[in-house]
């Protein structure tokens, strides 16, 4: 069995050592750093399996850190788990969009650690190293934009695909209709909410023909998710 790597990025001792002493007996190997400068180093010689990332840093805070990892494309595939403070909790959102994977809330428990590590490990890397994200039958070509399901061509517009990448990018989690216009069709313009509605529709619709389209789920009240774990 191959040793996962984690990169760990706290300032507090204490939390540092409570980390250490959790995940340790899981069989990881830990690379414990106290910022994200300390971090960088380590990244340089080593690329980690995943990153644990504290919010609150000094110098660099851990989302603008997040942001620029995923925007290095030597790692913007590591998976971040971010670490953040019950205070912060409002914050949860703004993390995952600027490029944290998952939150855990402090204080967290040695076991809810491991699990969630654990979790986020077993997704694998979402997009092969031929640039290739597969969702069962679903493929998705991320340089070519070509999207097939059962090997069959799927003919997408291009906000269709850029809806598709990004729910496929960002899997399980709920987003507003406001958050997907921000990521998919970008600030600068305005658009009505219910271009979100119509369009999510379409991609449905695209989706129907070969039984994916159960894929985006209506929240009601609150906007839309991709998942494929429930039926
Ligand atoms: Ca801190």
């Amino acid at each position: 069995m191959n040793v996962k790597t984690l990169l760990i990025i706290e300032d507090e001792a204490p939390i540092r050592d409570m980390i250490n002493f959790a995940l340790a007996p899981a069989g990881f190997k830990l690379i414990l750093t106290g910022s994200v400068a300390e971090a960088e180093r380590s990244l340089a010689k080593h690329i980690p399996d995943l990153i644990l990332l504290d919010w609150m840093l000094p110098g660099t805070s851990g989302i603008d850190f997040a942001k620029k990892l995923k925007q290095n494309p030597k790692t913007r595939e590591i998976p971040i788990i971010m670490l953040t403070a019950k205070a912060e909790e409002e914050n949860k959102i703004k993390g995952l969009e600027t490029g944290a994977d998952d939150y855990i809330t402090k204080p967290f428990s040695p076991r809810e650690l491991t699990a969630r590590i654990k979790a986020m490990l077993r997704r694998g890397p979402l997009v092969s190293p031929d640039g290739v994200i597969q969702i069962n039958q679903l493929c998705i070509d991320v340089n070519t934009h070509q999207v097939t399901i059962n090997n069959q061509l799927l003919e997408l517009t291009p906000i269709e695909y850029k809806l598709l990448y990004f729910f496929a990018t960002h899997q399980d989690r709920i987003y507003s209709r406001e958050q997907l216009l921000d990521h998919v069709w970008g600030t600068e313009n305005y658009i009505d909410e219910r271009t979100v509605d119509v369009q999510v529709r379409r991609l449905r619709c695209r989706l129907q023909t070969h039984g994916y389209d159960h894929y985006i789920k209506t929240m009601r009240g609150t906007g839309y998710q991709f998942t494929v774990t429930n039926p």
